[in-house]
């Protein structure tokens, strides 16, 4: 059976923290795939300044992830347009790859708000999650907060990675960017260069 974990984010820009910890727990894990799913976000919810369109952000996506075997992007979450419920999208891979198992991969700051999101319970009947640890966050809370709102079976559904943490976030690269401040090592070489090409983020060419 094909084991495939995704790793859904905004990827704005994508990054070294997002690559080292698929890799990591991808072997941890023994996926065989990693597919990157990046989030569409609608052209009038795009409010906040400072952040790349879907083509930029799936472009960076692609060559980030070229040097990587077994990593993959789909842009189902594109395609459907508007907001995307991971329950749907992820009932939708069921029907794509029949039998695959399926896992989430997620950061630990994300972890902590798992419990609010779009019909969870049936969600966690679908999937488990693999959280990987973030720096300066505790995800241990949404697993808490998880059980207290579901029961303890959906603490089950909750694998945690021993993945290394690397302190990096699309949040701290925009803002370098704005500030005219170098990024290298924080995105493959090839995303630095077309983010400057693009002069995406306020990056001058
Ligand atoms: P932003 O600062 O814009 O929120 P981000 O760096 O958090 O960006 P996202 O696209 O929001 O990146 O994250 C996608 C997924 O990757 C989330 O599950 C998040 O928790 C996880 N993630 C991102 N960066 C790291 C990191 N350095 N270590 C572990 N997990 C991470
Ligand atoms: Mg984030």
């Amino acid at each position: 059976m094909e084991r495939l974990a995704i790793m859904g984010g905004t990827f704005d820009p994508i990054h070294m923290g997002h690559l080292r910890m698929a890799r990591a727990v991808q072997r941890q894990m023994d996926f065989d795939k990693v597919v990157f799913l990046p989030s569409y976000i609608p052209p009038h919810k795009q409010t906040r300044s400072n952040c790349a369109s879907w083509q930029d952000r799936l472009a960076m996506v692609e060559l980030a992830i070229q040097e990587y075997d077994d990593f993959v992007v789909s842009c189902l979450e594109f395609d459907r347009g508007g907001i995307s419920y991971t329950y749907d999208t992820i009932k939708f891979m069921q029907k794509l790859w029949p039998g695959a198992e399926i896992y989430l991969i997620i950061g630990e700051d994300a972890l902590i708000h798992l419990y609010k999101w779009y019909r969870v319970p049936d969600l966690l009947r679908l999937v488990h999650f693999v959280a990987a640890k973030r720096s300066g966050y505790e995800g241990e809370a949404g697993v808490t907060q998880l059980v207290r709102a579901y029961g303890p079976w959906v603490a089950e559904k909750v694998i945690h990675a021993e993945v290394p943490e690397t302190a990096i976030s699309s949040t701290e690269i925009r803002q370098r960017l704005r500030e005219g401040k170098p990024i290298r090592g924080m995105v493959p070489l090839a995303v630095e260069k077309s983010i400057y090409e693009r002069g995406l983020y306020g990056a001058e060419p």
